[in-house]
């Protein structure tokens, strides 16, 4: 499936789940988005919708605790999961962000990838590894994705894309291709769309 006409189409906000009580039953493929806070998650999302302001972009870190589910025409669902490792969060908040991420990949059928992001300024930050492990324990299948590559210069670049490669290819859930985004020059956006549209059309032959 073409990744642009499955983002042209119409995308709504469906609902937020701050407990895993409170997940929406499931109708639809799952691609669920995950990274530290202000790694640049919203900024991706409103990229690939085209929306202006889908998802929120928000300027105090650490803010939403909750999981938001956007309906992408009626092919499949984007997750966007709270942001982890913000500087100031509690330990209690910590343990709180890992018990619902963790109840809602370890429980959903539906789940057909996690797109773990990874600020390129910084390549993975041991809270990006804390999440790895965590996906690890759940046996979920994640893919990497950079964020705002154009802070970068091309050699920058390509050294943290290999940096990072080497990173992924250790861990057992890790899928092997590393995407490179950018939702202020939006570069790899249209890559990233067909990805989740292959993906959604994939599932669909499964089940
Ligand atoms: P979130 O906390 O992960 O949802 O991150 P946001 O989308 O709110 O972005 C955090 C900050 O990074 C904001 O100041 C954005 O303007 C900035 N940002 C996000 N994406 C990009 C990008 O692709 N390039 C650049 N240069 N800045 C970005």
């Amino acid at each position: 499936m073409n990744g642009r006409k499955l983002f042209a189409g119409p995308c709504e906000f469906v609902a937020g789940a701050a407990t895993i009580d409170a997940l929406p039953a499931t109708t639809l493929p799952e691609i669920a988005f995950v990274g530290r806070s202000n790694v640049g998650k919203s900024s991706l999302i409103n990229a690939l919708t085209g929306r202006r302001a889908l998802a929120r972009v928000s300027h105090t870190p650490g803010a939403t605790r909750q999981i938001n589910f956007f309906r992408l025409g009626d092919k499949c669902m984007l997750v966007d999961l709270p942001g982890y490792g913000y500087a100031r969060a509690s330990k209690a908040l910590a343990a709180e962000w890992q018990r619902l991420i963790f109840g809602y990949v370890r429980g959903r059928a539906a789940l057909a990838r996690t797109l773990l992001l990874i600020d390129a300024r910084r390549g993975i930050t041991d809270p990006d590894r804390d999440a790895m492990q965590l996906l690890d324990g759940a046996a979920v299948s994640y893919a990497g994705v950079l964020t705002k590559i154009d802070e970068l210069s091309q050699a920058e670049l390509l050294e943290v894309q290999s940096r990072t490669e080497a990173g992924l290819s250790r861990r057992p859930a890790a899928h092997p291709e590393l995407f490179a985004t950018s939702a202020g020059d939006w570069r790899g956006i249209d890559v990233l769309r067909d990805h989740i549209a292959t993906l959604a059309e994939a599932w669909g032959d499964t089940v």
